[in-house]
């Protein structure tokens, strides 16, 4: 039993996607900068309670606690040679929340080094290390991949083709852009029109935008246009940061309300936006406030 398709669906309404990992595992005893991948193995239970919370506030894409699970991004904490493992456990954790009739994202962020010429790593790696995870996620039950958090939009490209490779039906990807001057940019200067039309390129079914850390909702609201503006008949996916983080004893803290997200929704909506979620900082509470706006009763 699968969920009807994902893109025939978004033409038909707008889809809540769930919200941050990280923190929620934070708050069920993941040590900062501890690798959450493993969780999918050693603490499946507290995994898919946190999955289960987002269902429970009326989120229907259900996002892998993958997010560092490449390869190259796993040997950083040792344990590489347990990519396939950690995310096939994943995406099977991420299914038995979600169900039947909501869709599980194979969730694929970047691997967290730079491409030749800035840096070392190499294109066939890079493509490699995605392909890799993209099959262990699809093997797990994954009925999409979602490419998130890219700054490097060659990269992004790189992740798209993989995740074609490994058989992905569908394939979405998302950038984080801050503002440079009066425009939106990748932290690598990239600018919001040239990275759709890369990843559209490479294959890319839905685009957007995650993860904007500097980014008021007021410029989410301005990006969510640009996004449209530039994905032609591709749905466009945001998923904003609950605001940005503030420094209190040294941890990271989200200062925007479940009701400010909520009251976003409609804008986002207007601007023709059709899956909305929540980056860094947001909560099953801020999702079900969103989900209030979103879902008609
Ligand atoms: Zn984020």
């Amino acid at each position: 039993m699968t969920p009807p398709n994902l893109l025939d669906t978004l033409r038909e309404r707008p889809l809540l996607c769930d919200g941050a990992m990280g923190t929620q595992l934070q708050l069920r005893g993941l040590a900062p900068g501890g690798c959450g991948e493993r969780w999918n193995l050693e603490n499946s239970g507290l995994v898919e309670d946190v999955h289960r919370k987002y269902v429970e506030s009326g989120c229907e894409l259900i996002t892998t606690n993958t997010f560092g699970g490449t390869r190259i991004a796993l040997n950083r904490h040792g344990l590489g040679a347990q990519a396939g493992e950690f995310n096939r456990a994943a995406a099977g954790i991420a299914r038995r929340a979600a169900g039947a009739k909501r869709w599980v994202l194979g969730d694929i962020g970047p691997i967290g080094e730079l491409l030749e010429p800035y840096g070392e790593l190499t294109e066939a790696a890079a493509s490699a290390a995605f392909e890799e995870q993209a099959t262990a996620l699809l093997a797990g039950g994954a009925d999409a991949i979602l490419i998130e958090t890219m700054s490097d939009v060659g990269e992004a490209s790189i992740a798209v083709r993989a995740a074609r490779a490994a058989g992905a039906e569908i394939v979405l990807a998302t950038f984080a852009f801050q503002r440079g001057g009066d425009a939106f940019r990748t932290m690598m200067g990239t600018s919001v029109k040239e990275c759709i039309e890369a990843i559209v390129a490479a294959g890319a079914d839905v685009v957007g935008a995650n993860c904007g850390t500097s980014l008021s909702l007021a410029d989410y609201q301005e990006l969510a246009r640009e996004l449209v503006s530039h994905a032609g008949s591709r749905p466009v996916m945001l998923q904003p940061n609950a605001g940005s983080p503030i420094l209190v004893d040294g941890r990271a803290v989200y200062q925007e309300t479940p009701e400010q997200l909520a009251d976003a929704v409609s804008e986002f909506l207007r601007a023709g936006i059709r899956i909305i979620g929540g980056c860094c900082g947001t909560t099953p509470a801020h999702l079900a406030a969103m989900a209030g706006r979103l879902i008609p009763r």
